[in-house]
C-alpha cells in the first residue's frame, strides 16, 4: 500500500503516517529514546524493530484472548499498520509490584508486591509532566471520559494484566507494571491503542529481578539493548509455545509409556487465590444477591480442567500433573489449585 512520507503525528519515539486508507494509519517505530519528560534522550540500537515486533505479537494475544485493539498487521521491521483512533488523552497505568513514581509518591521500597494490582490515570501532557488524575478531575475538569468510558478502560486493563501477567511468568519474567493507552475509531469502538513493550512495561526476570525494560536506559544500568532483546526473545519463545498443543509432558510421557503403566483420570480445580481481585466473581455474588440469595459471600470463579495420563504409580502422576499446574495450568502467583486422582 503506497504510503504519506511526511508523518502527521511525530512522538518519542514513533512517527504516525497516513495510507491511502483515511481509516488506516501507518506506526514507525524509531530507535530514538527519552525519559524523564524527554529530559534525558538517547538512542537504543535495534530497539524500533524490537518494540514494533514485540507489540505486534502482544496485541495478537490479547486480540485472542477478547481484547480490541488497533493492531492491524506488521508489514516491516519496524513498521504496523494500525486503525486510525482518537486517542484520549489518558495514561492508563497498571501495577502488580511497587516502582517508579508510586515509590517516590508514598515513600514505599521498591519490590513490594501490591495487594491487589492497582490502575491509576494520569494526563497525557507532556508540558504539565503526566500529572495523576482523580476521577473529578477526567469527568469533570478536563471531561475527557465519563464513568461509564472509565469502567470499561479499568475492566479491560485489568483483563489485560491477567493475560500478561500469566503469559508472562511462564516464560519467567515479573510484569511490575505498565501504561496503556486507548482511543475511539470512527463508529466510537473503545480500542487498546499506542504499543506495548519494554518502553511501557516494566519487566523483571522472575528468577533474579533483573530489570529488563527502559529502567536500564533511566537509570544508565546498561546493557538496554541485551534487554530489549531478551524480552523479544522470551515473547518469541512464550508464543511458539501456546501454539503447540497442550499437555505436551502428559504427550511425551503417553508415547514413551509402557504396558506396565497405569492410566489416571485427572481433574485439575483451578480458583483466584482469597486476596486476589476476581471481578466475574465479585458480579455474580452481586446478582445471586439481587435474586434474594443475602447469605452468598466469598464467590469465586475458577476453571476446571480434565485429563488422562498415564504413569506407573499415582504418586508419580500426581507430581507430574503438579509439575503441569505450576509451568502453565495454573497461575501460581493469583491462583490456588487442587487436583484430583482417579
Ligand atoms: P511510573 O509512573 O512508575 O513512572 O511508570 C509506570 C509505568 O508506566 C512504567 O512501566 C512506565 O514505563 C510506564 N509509563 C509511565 N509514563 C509513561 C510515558 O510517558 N511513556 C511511556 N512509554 N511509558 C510510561
Amino acid at each position: 500500500m503506497p504510503t504519506a512520507t511526511k508523518p502527521i503525528y511525530s512522538g518519542k519515539a514513533k512517527d504516525i503516517f497516513e495510507t491511502d486508507d483515511s481509516d488506516v494509519l501507518r506506526a514507525y517505530f524509531r530507535d530514538s529514546a527519552t525519559a524523564f519528560n524527554a529530559q534525558k534522550k538517547g538512542e537504543i540500537h535495534g530497539k524500533g524493530k524490537v518494540n514494533a515486533t514485540i507489540s505486534a505479537l502482544l496485541f495478537t494475544l490479547v486480540e485472542k484472548n477478547g481484547i480490541k485493539t488497533h493492531f492491524i498487521k506488521q508489514i516491516s521491521d519496524n513498521e504496523l499498520l494500525v486503525k486510525r483512533v482518537q486517542i484520549i488523552p489518558l495514561e492508563v497505568i497498571v501495577r502488580n509490584i511497587a516502582a517508579g513514581s508510586l515509590c517516590k509518591r508514598l515513600g514505599i521500597k521498591e519490590g513490594k508486591v501490591l495487594k491487589t494490582p492497582i490502575v491509576e490515570f494520569s494526563y497525557k501532557n507532556d508540558e504539565l509532566g503526566d500529572p495523576l488524575l482523580t476521577r473529578a478531575y477526567i469527568k469533570n475538569a478536563l471531561e475527557i471520559a465519563d464513568d461509564k468510558t472509565l469502567d470499561y478502560i479499568t475492566e479491560v486493563t485489568l483483563k489485560a494484566n491477567e493475560i500478561f501477567k500469566d503469559f508472562f511468568l511462564k516464560n519467567e519474567i515479573k510484569v511490575v507494571d505498565f501504561k496503556l493507552e486507548y482511543g475511539t475509531d470512527k463508529d466510537g469502538n473503545l480500542l487498546l491503542a499506542d504499543e506495548l513493550s519494554p518502553d511501557n512495561f516494566r519487566f523483571w526476570d522472575a528468577k533474579t529481578n533483573e530489570k529488563l525494560d527502559k529502567d536500564r536506559f533511566r537509570q544508565d544500568l546498561g546493557n538496554v539493548e541485551g534487554a530489549y532483546q531478551e524480552i523479544l526473545k522470551r515473547v518469541k519463545s512464550g508464543i511458539q509455545d501456546s501454539a503447540k498443543p497442550q499437555h505436551t509432558s502428559t504427550q511425551a510421557h503417553q508415547h514413551t509409556s509402557t504396558s506396565a503403566h497405569k492410566h489416571f483420570n485427572i481433574k485439575v480445580q483451578v480458583l483466584p487465590k482469597k486476596d486476589i481481585l476476581d471481578p466475574q466473581g465479585q458480579a455474580v455474588e452481586k446478582a445471586l444477591i439481587s435474586l434474594g440469595y443475602k447469605d452468598v459471600r466469598d464467590l469465586k470463579i475458577g476453571k476446571e480442567i480434565v485429563f488422562k495420563v498415564s504413569a506407573d504409580s499415582e504418586l508419580k502422576a500426581k507430581s507430574q500433573v503438579k509439575e503441569m499446574c505450576e509451568k502453565l495450568l495454573a497461575n501460581p502467583v493469583i491462583e490456588d489449585y487442587l487436583i484430583e486422582i482417579k
